[in-house]
């Protein structure tokens, strides 16, 4: 009967951890400075947010007095995926299906989706680029590396992105674009130095543990397209956070 009572009371107890983390899921956060829901005040929205004020290891940060270090070459082995796109009210993202890895020295990561952010979220010495692309990965362990790609500039229009940008939902939902396969193996530059460090989540619920990896290289896209993303998503990069005394590695090549 005790037994009985106490199984009851962690079933009451996982259904309440259960009901709060679906209801943080849904609660509202946004890119506006000085309103409710702003980045200076997302760990306070909810408490499984915490870690956007208390964490100590927040991405996104500004690159500067990378120490040059021997890092581990990237191996990209991205495949083509059909392309669907979802406006999730924050940005534009693009799921990946299964069988495209990312490793790095000994460590295999699978590619779950990439998405954008305008501004870029990361400074290279204390500068903003007008776009950055997140490639997010897991390994079998749960941990988690993002690449970052830096989008400058540029005369031409970017052939990879042209089927996503004239694509992105208006609001909020998920579009299939039918006949079109994407591999964001196609957007990289080919240069693949990169600067390293340990971070966060860069939106709710900034979840430490993360692999950060941007590559050195941008990559161009036209003013037009710039344009054409800024339309829906008008901001949507977190403010850079402090580095606490973390060290950035940059590929010494
Ligand atoms: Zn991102």
């Amino acid at each position: 009967m005790q037994h009985r009572t106490l199984k009851q009371v962690i079933l009451a107890l996982s259904s309440v951890f259960v009901f709060s983390a679906a209801q943080a899921a849904s609660v509202h956060f946004c890119y506006e400075a000085g309103t409710e829901c702003a980045p200076a005040n997302w760990g306070d929205l909810a408490e499984e947010f915490h870690l956007c004020k208390d964490g100590l290891s927040q991405s996104p940060i500004n690159l500067y007095r990378a120490r040059e270090a021997r890092v581990p070459s990237l191996k990209v082995d991205y495949k083509a995926t059909p392309l669907t796109i979802k406006n999730n009210g924050h940005t534009a993202q693009v799921n990946y299906a299964s069988g495209s890895t990312l490793t790095v020295g000994d460590k295999k990561y699978r590619l779950l989706q990439f998405h954008f952010h305008t501004p870029s979220e990361h400074l290279k010495d204390g500068r903003a680029y007008p776009l950055e692309a997140h490639m997010v990965h897991v390994d079998d362990y749960g941990n988690l590396a993002v690449l970052g790609l830096f989008l400058k500039e540029g005369d031409h229009t970017n052939a990879f992105l042209k089927p996503i940008f004239d694509n992105i939902p208006k609001t909020e939902g998920e579009v299939e674009v039918a006949g079109v396969d994407v591999n964001v193996a196609n957007l990289l530059p080919r240069e693949r130095e990169y600067y390293s460090y340990s971070g966060s989540l860069t939106t709710p619920p900034c979840s430490e543990g993360v692999t950060w990896m941007v590559l050195e290289d941008a990559v161009t896209v036209s003013k037009a397209q710039i344009e054409q993303f800024r339309a829906i998503f008008e901001g949507n990069a977190r403010p850079d956070q402090p580095l606490n005394g973390r060290k950035i590695k940059r590929s010494d090549d």
